[in-house]
């Protein structure tokens, strides 16, 4: 099938808003096994959107059209519709009820521009809005069925799940011949992009069906497994089958799948494990603080931290000894290893965790260059284990590579060992 997105708006062509309906829609359509062929983008300009959606429809099976079906002067979509259309605009019975009882609940009247959301080309099928007040309407340009929706985001996808969506199964349905499609996300970490492609291209062979995909989002990589057969149990078990074969490749790189996110899934994990941390971070600044935060029930396992920036600072909150300090300077493998446990002891949790570095541009000495950075995990009852990277990049690369580096220490820790 067919199928092209058309997005009509000035902001969406002068850098004000980006089109975020397009990606949206292009992704639903795909899993059904639909890629979009083409998304176009046009200016409010009446000449410019009708002459878009004639092209459009005399290309595609279905066109779907964003924006232009507000009650402002900009908006004349229907108007283009109608025009390219050739039928004159004819105003919607029901439409216009349910305006008038929409303004009527605000305690107004029905203005003569809010009026103008009922007016539809003539001969198109006419959807209520479920959130909004410009209806969905739908129609035939020879072959080509297009669907009229309205720009606001929250509308646009709620009528593109509610309405359009069904409509396009349906139609599929129809079709011989048809690709079903199944998706996996596994999403790792600790591994290079092109190391990852290296252990997981030889699985290729064997899973003919399935196509591998990279995608990098530091700090993590991302495998993208892609399964098209002519029946959906196939393309399922073909998905089935290569995710087991890559999980087994890439063993503890993998930290989760689809829409996991690494916080969620580590917080999962200390939850589970019953264990408590504290946190001592000096050149993360309270990073890795803000990552565990982010999700909801990070009072369940993360007792506090504290950014340790300066040496006055790593004594007196995370006690470091002073005399460590002047022997082996902030950033070293005794003082990772100090300020773990001590931030550790000062908290009484299962696990204190430390990191410190050079995040650069400036800083740093021969031995330890900028990017090089000391990450310690103190737990209960067993020997702090410290680690030293050198990360490569600028100073928000390091950072954020220093503080999933740390995370992971703990990762690896909460998987290997059962009980703190
Ligand atoms: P409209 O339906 O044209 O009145 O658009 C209403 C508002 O929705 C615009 O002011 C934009 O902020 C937003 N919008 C319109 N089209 C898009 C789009 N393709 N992607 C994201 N936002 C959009
Ligand atoms: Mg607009």
């Amino acid at each position: 099938m067919r199928v092209e997105l058309l997005c009509t708006g000035d902001e969406l062509v002068t850098g004000l808003t980006t089109d975020t309906n397009s990606p949206y829609l292009e992704a639903r359509l795909f899993e059904l096994g639909v890629k979009v062929r083409r998304v176009v983008l046009v200016g409010d300009v009446r000449e410019d959107i009708t002459l878009a959606l004639r092209e459009a429809a005399a290309r595609s099976d279905m066109v779907i059209v964003s924006g232009g079906l507000g009650p402002t002067a900009d908006d004349f979509t229907a108007e283009c519709a109608a025009t390219a259309a050739g039928v004159p605009l004819v105003e919607d019975a029901g439409t216009l009820q349910f305006l008038r009882e929409r303004v009527a609940k605000r305690g107004r009247e029905l203005t003569p521009n809010v009026a103008r959301m009922a007016l539809v080309p003539e001969g198109s099928e006419v959807v209520p809005n479920p959130v909004g007040a410009a209806p969905l309407f739908i129609l035939r340009l020879g072959g080509c069925r297009l669907f009229f929706l309205p720009g606001v985001p929250r509308e646009y996808r709620a009528l593109v799940d509610g309405e359009v969506l069904p409509r396009v199964r349906a139609e599929l349905e129809k079709r011989p011949g048809r690709t079903y499609r199944a998706f996996r996300l596994l999403r790792t970490v600790g591994i290079p992009e092109s190391v990852l492609d290296a252990r997981v291209a030889p699985l290729a062979a064997a899973h003919s069906r399935v196509v591998f995909g990279f995608r990098t989002h530091a700090p993590e990589n991302q495998l993208k497994l892609m399964a098209e057969a002519p029946s959906q149990s196939e393309a399922d078990a073909a998905l089935a089958a290569a995710e087991a074969a890559a999980r087994r490749e890439l063993g503890l790189a993998v930290y989760g799948s689809d829409a996991d996110t690494y916080p969620e899934v580590l917080g999962r994990l200390l939850t589970e494990a019953r264990a408590t941390l504290a946190l001592a971070e000096s050149c993360t600044g309270g990073l890795i603080a803000a990552q565990l935060t982010g999700v909801s029930g990070a009072s369940n396992f993360l007792l506090g931290g504290a950014v340790v920036y300066t040496e006055q600072r790593k004594r007196a909150w995370a006690g470091v000894p002073a005399e460590l300090l002047e022997r082996h300077g902030a950033v070293s493998r005794p003082v990772a290893v100090a300020m773990a446990e001590g931030i550790r002891a000062a908290c009484k949790t299962t696990y204190g965790l430390s990191v410190t570095g050079f995040a650069g541009p400036t800083g740093g000495t021969p031995e330890d260059p900028v990017g090089t950075v000391y990450c310690a995990l103190a737990a209960e009852g067993a020997p702090t284990r410290c680690e030293r990277f050198s990360i490569p990049g600028d100073r928000d690369l390091v950072r954020l590579f220093a503080a999933s580096n740390a995370l992971e220490l703990l990762r690896e820790r909460l998987l290997t060992v059962s009980a703190p």
